[in-house]
């Protein structure tokens, strides 16, 4: 990718004694410029439409109720102090607001786009919460052991030692692991007796009893994975988890105002924070906070300059929200926070022509359909499972070889026209194949194939920076495609084993009626052939400022910066490197606001007073 020029971080850490001041003096507004604020101003975001924009019955069937709108602000009051001040209205910012309200705290959440709901209005809603009393109801675990060793093995896989003390991993997260185990299943029980109804994850296919256990391993993992249950008893996505959370706001009193982009900290004489500054379309307004402030931003894929920091290659878009742009970043490490898990996202590919194009993709690729279709790199050939997790399965993307160079940062998705005339239902179905679509590539030949791509990406040199496929990208690809073709008559993937899983033969979608060995392959047919160019990606970043089980905001010392909080990807996740299942982002995300608003609503208020 072409590096583009970085956003200059301007700080205006000014002292000043306007506006609130506490008792014991002046306040200080900790402001930094954010990343395209300039660009931003004036400007109101619109929030994508639901997941999933192409025809898809699944899709049609979840919603068939009615998809639930993105809410906007609501209860607006002319008050300037509330006990709590949260900014972001996922589902971070909402579990949060809803448990200070609870409480008892006054609760307002400022979110900067035109609409609340965030990335979570577009996920799937899927909560991984081990032992969850769901499952205990059914007879599955508990198993803790199980559990801590999983969520330890795959956040630290390089450190991970079953033998030593902690697991190998340093005591702060091996402790936040244990915290998530203890506290999920019941900060979930306790927000369904909120008002928000749970049931199990149902399995794609309907083949299993619920969601197949991501990493295959059925008999333990197997019915950790909740979604919220509409009111008719069926699954809920995120349009109904946002909604539902909405209601519950509301219900308690909570005063959301949108187009409220926070953009630094007021802090007191002594350093706590009390307040923030936020742009509004009428100009800056200053808010105040007697008991805390926290951040529920989500991350930062599409703020360009952090993205090519912290990913090999950066990142040319995501399918969160165009708002995630780690605006909680420059403003808490400009109050001397500590920074964890910045290379960390939650992996997926998506087209690159859609990210160069849109920058935000509406929806992100689970797993790519279908028996007769296979993933090459550069060079033509293949280097994973295609059928592999997408968290997994991403990482090969940002992989470097020997000489530093990144052979996978394009991968090439070539398929027949079997592919694209399914018409199957299948949640995780990747971007439309159809070759109407400008992210499909075709070719009569796997020669014609291997020219057409080399031709699409000569139109999109400016974006990636000249790349350009190996000059024995043909030869290697018709290779490749003889060599999968023994494999798929055969029924083994001798290479990388594809098929081998639960959770691939779950989700593998449409095979060949003829296909009796390995529904996960089977040979294309003689062309034409059609490509997709895709490039790693992240539902959204998972990196950010340390915090606590409690949601307080660390130094690298392990202080605790007063006042100041984080809940969600906008904060350094406890999974590490890892993606403990489907769920594994919204589980410890309504875990840790649970605990964040329980904590906030058991702090003393601040005694402000008006300068
Ligand atoms: C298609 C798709 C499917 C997914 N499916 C699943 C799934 O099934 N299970 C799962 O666990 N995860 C899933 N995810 C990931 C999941 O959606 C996110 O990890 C999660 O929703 C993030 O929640 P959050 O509260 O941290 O952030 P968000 O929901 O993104 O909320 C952050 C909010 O903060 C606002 N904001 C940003 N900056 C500011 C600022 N300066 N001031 C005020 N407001 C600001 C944003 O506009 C946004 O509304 C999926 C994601 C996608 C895209």
């Amino acid at each position: 990718m072409i590096p583009r020029p970085m956003t200059p971080i301007v700080v205006f850490a000014a002292w000043a004694s306007l506006g609130m001041k506490n008792s014991s003096g002046s306040v200080r507004r900790a402001r930094v410029v954010l990343h395209g604020e300039q660009a931003d101003s004036g400007r109101s975001h619109r929030m994508s439409p639901s997941k999933n924009p192409y025809k898809d019955p699944w899709w049609e069937r979840v919603v068939a109720d009615g998809v639930p709108p993105r809410p906007g602000s609501h209860g607006v009051s002319d008050a300037d102090t509330f006990d709590v001040i949260v900014a972001g209205a996922g589902a971070g910012g909402y579990v949060t607001a809803i448990v200070a309200a609870q409480g008892g705290a006054s609760v307002l959440i400022l979110e900067a786009a035109a609409e609340g709901g965030g990335t979570t209005y577009k996920s799937g809603a899927g909560m991984w919460v081990p032992d969850n009393s769901l499952m205990l109801a059914r007879g599955r675990g508990p198993n803790r052991d199980w559990a801590i060793h999983h969520m330890a093995r795959l956040a630290f896989p390089k450190v991970y030692d079953a033998d030593a003390p902690n697991l190998g991993l340093e005591q702060r997260d091996y402790d936040l692991i244990e915290t998530y185990y203890e506290h999920a299943a019941t900060a979930l029980d306790e927000l369904r007796d909120l008002g928000f109804p749970l049931m199990e994850f149902p399995s794609f296919t309907g083949n299993y009893e619920a969601m197949v256990e991501y990493h295959s391993d059925t008999e333990n993992g197997f019915g950790a994975h909740l979604a919220p249950m509409k009111d008719t008893g069926e699954y809920g996505a995120g349009v109904h988890m946002v909604a539902r959370l909405e209601a519950m706001a509301v219900a308690r009193g909570v005063e959301m105002r949108t187009e409220h982009r926070v953009t630094g900290v007021i802090q007191d004489a002594d350093g706590a924070v009390i307040g923030v500054t936020a742009t509004t379309p009428g100009g800056d307004v200053e808010l105040h906070a007697r008991r805390g402030v926290v951040f529920a931003t989500g991350g930062y894929p599409h703020n360009r300059e952090l993205a090519a920091e912290n990913f090999p290659g950066g990142l040319y878009g995501s399918c969160a929200v165009p708002t995630a742009r780690g605006d909680f970043i420059a403003i808490a490490t400009e109050l001397g926070a500590e920074l964890g898990n910045m290379g960390e996202g939650w992996g997926t590919e998506h087209p690159l022509e859609q990210m160069v194009r849109d920058g935000e993709v509406a929806e992100h690729n689970g797993t790519y359909p279908g028996d007769s279709v296979l993933m090459v790199n550069g060079a033509g050939k293949r280097v994973v499972n295609e059928k592999m997790t997408y968290h997994e399965r991403s990482k090969i993307h940002f992989v470097r070889d020997e000489d530093g160079g990144l052979p996978n940062h394009l991968m090439f998705i070539v398929f027949d026209r079997f592919i694209v005339e399914d018409e199957t239902s299948q949640p995780n179905k990747w971007p439309d194949p159809n070759p109407s679509n400008y992210w499909v590539i075709s070719g009569e030949t796997l020669d014609d194939l291997a020219a057409q791509i080399a031709a699409r990406l000569e139109g999109l040199s400016e974006a990636t920076g000249g790349y350009t496929l190996k000059p024995e990208f043909a030869a290697n690809l018709k290779a490749t495609v003889e060599r999968f073709h023994a494999f798929a008559r055969n029924g083994v993937d001798e290479d990388f084993h594809r098929g081998e899983t639960d959770i691939e033969l779950d989700w593998t979608g449409p095979s060949h009626v003829e296909n009796d060995k390995n529904p996960t392959m089977w040979p294309l047919d003689d062309g034409p052939y059609y490509a997709i160019i895709m490039a790693g990606s992240v539902l959204d970043t998972n990196g950010g400022p340390r915090a606590s089980a409690a949601g307080e905001i660390l130094r690298a010392d392990g202080s605790v910066i007063p006042g100041l909080y984080g809940v969600g990807n906008c904060v350094a996740s406890v999974a590490g490197a890892g993606y403990w299942s489907g769920g594994s982002t919204l589980g410890p995300i309504v875990t840790f606001a649970t605990l964040t608003g329980k904590h906030l609503a058991a702090q003393p208020a601040r005694e402000l007073q008006a300068s």
